[in-house]
């Protein structure tokens, strides 16, 4: 949507006025509060590539326009799909020539596209330094940047041109790096339903068991955290000291309502920076402000190192609190355009303006009395109507017998009156009728500079946003893990995972009793081969073991008795069978990538989930490729890994081969029915129970009486054959040719 103004004064304009547009509206790029939603972050992205391959690199530049945060990236080319879910922008600038390969997200977001030229790298860099006032990239941390400048090139050109004006409020530029984050891959967070469930609603999600922040602020940067958990140990145990300190002091209670009290800063600061800000948020604004020390007053002193700094920062900029209190907004209305913004008192010419309008009553009978004087004519009336403005009105008689005075001149002759005017009345009327219309200009007026003097402090009222925003956080942290009795996990340097008494901290809402489970994966004990039936819990329990894992490096307590953690890099999950109709691949294709993804990229640091690896095809090949991938995995990428699986094969790899361990989900049989204890226990299950929960399902008791007897001849069977081993060396047999990819293949 584009925005045009008249911009020429219509009294001196020939034909139609000037116009002009003065903004452009895009998903990514609006910051008006109508436009964008309290709790979500609408992100501007540009992306550009260079090189080819395996090699080719992905130049990532994005900016929130509502709040000014400005970050850039470069990683390799393949990983955009995970990024662009990690960032999820509304919005991704693209050059022309990218348009039609680039792989779209399953969310909503506009694809726009700019010509190539720009993406230029060395505009960037002017763009750039421009921007942030810098000198040379490297006082940014960004002289490493290629395609990351290209991004920003055209990032800062489409920006500022939507906005038809200078960014000010993008002051600073975060370069991210893989290595500060745990890297969760783009089918690891839609599986686990991190801030969307997988049929793209927004509850029951982790980040809406979460959050119960007192601002918007607040859940913003949760939901922000949640999608970026650290891989820096520091940050994250002060984190942890901080809700540890709020939690025990109680002070996540008493802070709750004083957070409450206050506005969006962070929105409205970036809306000073955009000239769009409302007279009634800058109202809003001052009265946060006047409640800051109420909220220092309720925080803990000498409460650890991240807690104090931001204790300390509870404060407003200097002198723009009594700059607000003496801007005289007193009862704002919301537009300018409507008047009333600027209170009486603050400025001599409106209130002149402002009087004219409300003090004309008084002035008429002054000058009527003086008139009267002057004149000696006792029945001398001023008066005014919408006609002929305001005058003198005598009776014929009167005018013709007394002497009037020289400035009298004649305005109207009826039937049996004269009406005058002078030049003091003149100047009256010019300005009572002009006055609403200069009161108003008045107040736009006041408003502009009232807003160029706010510039100076967009970048602390940004500063004191993102203090609030992390208080709002920690305390909501700090609320939930004592509502949900979630504990402090500890972290050590030696790749682990040990929960003890872990639960799925969103399933657990659902079911009544959740049953707690342990989870022991280390470099001696790496995988973990988990059986059972169908709805015996296999999938909640590894995502459980993920989202414990990913919580602890936000810096949050986790739903387990105890946890220690070594230091995960990514978090792989290959979960569920998902066809990718609209991306041209089967549910086979999509799991043979995924699995090709985590085979790739997996370290002895990280956590990988395989669930069902093999089920979309036949059962030897499924088989066999579940084999080798479990044996891959235990000995090449050597990650800790959690393998469910329904081939019962499996479970032998534990007496062939070391770092393995049998687990199962139990359950117990009753008559034809069985019923699920949820509970993990050592060692292989001993059946999977499918013809009982087909039973449970509803399936007639006539088919499944006829699959027992089926099921009775197969088994039988099969003990007639030998066993189909896998566990011999296999067969020689060629190397594999490599796959050939026709061009229709993603
Ligand atoms: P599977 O992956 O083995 O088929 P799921 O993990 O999907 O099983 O679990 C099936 C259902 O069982 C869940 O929807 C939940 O209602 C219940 N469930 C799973 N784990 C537990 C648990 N630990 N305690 C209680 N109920 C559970």
């Amino acid at each position: 949507v584009a925005i045009c103004e008249q911009i020429g004064d219509p009294a001196t304009s020939k034909g139609p006025v000037e116009r002009k547009v003065m903004r452009i509206l895009t998903p990514g790029t609006v910051s008006d509060a109508a436009l964008l939603k309290d709790k979500s972050d609408a992100y501007l992205m540009a992306a550009h590539t260079k090189g080819s391959g395996n090699s080719a690199l992905l130049g990532l530049a994005w900016l929130n326009m509502a709040n000014g945060e400005f970050s850039v990236t470069e990683v390799p080319a393949r990983e955009w799909a995970s990024w662009v879910e990690q960032i999820h922008p509304s919005e991704i600038v693209l050059s022309d020539r990218h348009m039609a390969d680039a792989v779209r997200p399953a969310f909503e977001c506009v694809f726009t596209p700019l010509p190539d030229k720009f993406f230029h790298a060395d505009k960037g860099e002017a763009a750039l330094l421009a921007q942030l006032s810098a000198k040379h990239l490297a006082n940014l941390d960004a002289e490493h940047l290629t395609v990351g400048l290209s991004a920003i090139a055209a990032l800062l050109h489409y920006a500022q041109h939507t906005q038809g004006q200078a960014l000010r409020h993008v002051q600073g530029l975060t370069v991210v790096r893989s290595e500060h984050y745990l890297t969760l891959d783009a089918a690891t967070r839609r599986n686990l339903e991190i801030t969307e469930t997988l049929r793209g609603q927004e509850s029951p999600t982790l980040f809406s068991l979460l959050d119960g922040c007192a601002t918007s602020m607040g859940s913003r940067l949760l939901k922000r955290w949640l999608h970026h958990p650290l891989r820096h140990a520091a940050t994250v145990l002060a984190r942890q000291t901080a809700i540890a300190t709020l939690l025990n002091q109680r002070t996540h209670a008493v802070l709750r309502p004083h957070l409450a009290a206050l506005c969006d800063v962070e929105r409205i600061s970036a809306r000073i920076a955009l000239n769009t800000v409302r007279p009634k948020e800058l109202a809003a604004l001052r009265d946060s402000l006047m409640q800051l020390d109420a909220v220092r007053a309720v925080l803990p002193d000498e409460s650890g190192e991240l807690l104090d700094m931001l204790v300390r920062a509870v404060r407003a900029p200097d002198g723009l609190l009594e700059f607000l209190q003496r801007a005289g907004l007193s009862e704002p209305s919301t537009f300018v355009r409507e008047g009333g913004v600027i209170a009486d008192g603050f400025d001599a010419q409106l209130d002149e303006y402002r009087g004219l309008q409300t003090n004309s009553g008084a002035f008429l009978l002054d000058l009527e009395a003086r008139e009267r004087e002057r004149t000696g004519i006792a029945g001398l009336k001023v008066e005014y109507n919408r006609v002929h403005g305001f005058y003198i009105e005598l009776t014929h008689a009167q005018a013709k017998d007394a002497a009037l005075p020289v400035d009298y001149q004649r305005r109207q002759t009826l039937k049996n009156a004269e009406r005058f005017i002078t030049p003091e009345l003149k100047t009256f009327e010019d300005k009572a009728l002009s006055a609403q219309s200069l009161a108003l200009a008045r107040e736009k007026y006041l408003f502009e500079q009232l807003l160029i003097a706010l510039q100076p402090f967009v970048g602390d009222l940004q500063k004191l946003a993102r203090v609030l925003a992390q208080l709002d956080v920690l305390s909501n942290l700090a609320e939930r893990a004592r509502a949900l009795n979630w504990h402090q996990p500890s972290l050590t340097d030696e790749p682990c995972i040990h929960i003890q008494k872990g639960r799925h901290p969103v399933v657990e809402q659902q079911v009544t009793p959740f049953i707690a489970n342990d989870c022991h994966l280390s470099a001696d004990e790496r995988l973990w081969v988990i059986t059972g039936p169908n709805m015996g819990g296999k999938s909640t329990f590894m995502r459980q073991v993920a989202l414990i894992t990913l919580l602890a490096y936000v810096g949050s307590f986790v739903p387990a008795e105890h946890v220690t953690l070594g230091p995960i890099d990514r978090i792989f999950t290959r979960i569920g069978a998902a066809d990718d109709l609209a991306g041209g691949r089967s549910t086979f294709m999509v799991e043979m990538t995924e699995a090709a993804q985590i085979l790739q990229h997996a370290t002895p640091n990280s956590l990988v989930l395989m669930d069902e690896i093999g089920r979309g095809t036949s059962t030897f090949d499924g088989l066999a490729l579940a084999m080798a991938i479990a044996q891959s995995l235990l000995n090449t990428q050597r990650c800790l890994t959690l393998f469910a699986t329904h081939y019962f094969e499996l479970t032998q790899l534990a007496s062939t081969a070391l770092h393995v361990k049998n687990v199962h989900l139990s359950a117990v049989e009753e008559r034809e029915s069985i019923v699920f204890l949820h509970q993990v226990q050592e060692g292989p299950a001993s059946k999977s129970y499918g013809l009982q929960v087909a039973h449970l399902a509803g399936v007639p008791r006539t088919v499944v009486t006829a699959a027992r007897k089926h099921l009775a001849s197969l088994e039988a069977q099969q003990a007639a054959h030998t066993q189909f081993d896998l566990f011999s060396a296999p067969a020689a047999i060629d190397e594999m040719p490599e796959p050939v990819v026709h061009a229709s293949h993603p």
